[in-house]
């Protein structure tokens, strides 16, 4: 789709007009959006193996937002590198277990999130790592146990599950799904109202 000259028809027609936050905005620059996202998206190489996953979409929405880093699994003491860790379900219940040492860290990552979420003063969006059984919004995998190789279901990440509970009218979403143009869009629209869209959709999709 390289630099189109027009935003699609989706993008018109869902565009939210909202003249408070366009007055506000009249500066680009002056009001950044405040966006919580997983460090291991471009900012640290905090993953269980010490990778640092790159996104363009983050690189190129970093000059417009206020980006606020975090890494849950390194908040509750994990180090880098460290032994992948899983949500499993036992009567019922979610558990995060790192199966290689048998911890259940449930109640640190609960209470991790828990404080995290309910100290944070001002947010208008979360971009979180897709799949991760801390951070996913909709599609970690779940086990029946710690050592079964076949999940049984998909759900939010003790993070980013939480997160969508807790914030579930802001711009929530994970780097995988914004690669979705539509969605895209709409995330960009609930977290800068009427910010210059047009202007804003031309550089942020110059790629696609
Ligand atoms: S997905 Fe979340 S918990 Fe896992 S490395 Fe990335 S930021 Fe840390």
């Amino acid at each position: 789709m390289g630099g189109s000259a027009r935003p699609p028809a989706f993008y018109q027609e869902s565009r939210m007009f909202n003249e408070a936050v366009c007055s506000k905005m009249k500066k680009p620059g002056t009001i950044k959006p405040v966006v919580i996202v997983s460090k291991c998206l471009g900012f640290d190489h905090c993953r269980y193996d010490g990778q640092i996953i790159p996104d363009d979409f983050v690189d190129k929405l970093n000059p417009y937002v206020e980006f606020k880093p975090v890494c849950a699994e390194l908040e509750i003491g994990l180090g880098v590198p460290r032994d992948p860790v899983r949500i499993v379900s036992t009567d019922g219940a979610l558990k995060l277990i790192q199966p290689a040492t048998g911890r259940d860290l449930t109640d640190r990552m609960c209470s991790f999130v828990s404080s995290f979420l309910d100290s944070i003063k001002r947010v208008d969006g979360f971009i979180l790592k897709s799949r991760s059984p801390s951070c996913s919004i909709r599609d970690a995998k779940i086990y029946s146990g710690a050592e079964e190789d076949t999940p049984i279901a998909k759900g939010g990440g003790f993070f980013g599950g939480a997160a969508l509970r807790k914030f579930p009218h802001l711009a929530v979403e994970d780097e995988r799904r914004l690669k979705n143009l539509k969605i895209r869009a709409r995330f960009l629209e609930k977290l800068f109202g009427c910010f210059e869209p047009f202007k804003l959709w031309e550089s942020l999709s110059k790629e696609y």
